[in-house]
């Protein structure tokens, strides 16, 4: 399925099920597709986050409790969710009666577990509830930590909402000592066609403060500072932003958000005066 299948199939459950505000309660939803909810016992499968298992005809779902922490289990649970609801996942996990699946955490691992993240954010930050409590904030990483605290989401997964949904020119930077993880575009920063998005394992721009921060011992620090775009982006513009770093606590990874303030029409305008003042040659 694709990105904006996954969100429909989202926003169906939104809808069928009444929901008016945030946070998302994932256990309700679950309840209401009368599938039980319960935490996993403490001595089993000890880097799991859930599991979705049949008995009969029946289905449930197990979250992990060794992180305390609400948003962890209520993302699992809506991960479990997304396998339930999302097109050709119980024909992929073929669970028959007695079998259980293992979903692992984090943004990795194969298509069906990425859908179901994607379906999880979406469910836990649903449109229009999501921006419009988006659009009380600035732009900025206060704005992510914000979305998150109202939707009980991590840092990352809010960020990946976030990015997807902000009107300003950004870039969401996942990454792990000097190197990067994934990234994000906003769409106005995809809109500059020559500025190619990081891929996996190309290296943090040296001197950056995120590269910084990922050398040092600081494990839970937090920065910003100004930047320009041309520091990360070799084909980048010449246009001011902001860098804020938040150290990922339990992963040892970093979230960077970039922040440019200029748009794409702004950045065009520019570069057209600029072209039309360059002198012409061999005229
Ligand atoms: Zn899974």
């Amino acid at each position: 399925m694709n990105d904006s299948e996954i969100r429909a199939k989202a926003q169906e459950l939104i809808q069928r099920f009444g929901i008016k505000k945030l946070p998302v309660d994932p256990f309700s939803i679950a309840g209401n597709l009368n599938i039980s909810v319960r935490p996993k016992p403490c001595n089993q499968e000890g880097g799991i986050a859930g599991a979705l298992l049949r008995s009969g005809n029946d289905f449930g779902i197990l979250y992990a409790t060794n992180i305390p922490n609400i948003g962890y289990q209520k993302f699992t649970v809506a991960h479990e969710i997304g396998h339930f609801v999302l097109d050709g996942h119980m024909a992929h996990l073929r669970l028959s009666d007695g079998d259980i699946h293992y979903s692992t955490p984090g943004f990795y691992g194969d298509k069906y577990e990425r859908e179901a993240n994607y379906f999880a954010a979406c469910l836990l930050m649903p449109d229009p509830l999501f921006t419009q409590a988006m659009s009380a904030n600035d732009d900025g990483m206060e704005s992510i930590k914000n979305l998150a605290g109202k939707c009980e989401t991590s840092l990352t997964a809010t960020a990946i909402r976030y990015i997807e949904e902000t009107e300003s020119m950004s870039a969401v930077v996942v990454s792990e000592k000097d190197k990067i993880l994934y990234s994000l575009f906003s769409k106005e920063m995809s809109e500059l066609k020559k500025v190619k998005r990081p891929a996996k394992d190309m290296p943090l721009p040296a001197g950056s403060l995120t590269y910084e921060i990922n050398q040092s011992a600081d494990s839970l620090g937090e920065r910003f500072g100004d930047i320009n775009m041309l520091d990360w982006f070799d084909n980048g513009f010449d246009v001011e932003g902001k860098e804020e770093v938040v150290r990922l606590g339990n992963y040892e990874k970093t979230l960077t958000l970039l922040t440019f303030y200029s748009d794409y029409a702004e950045i065009l305008e520019d570069e057209r005066m600029v072209s039309s003042w360059e002198p012409r040659f061999g005229r």
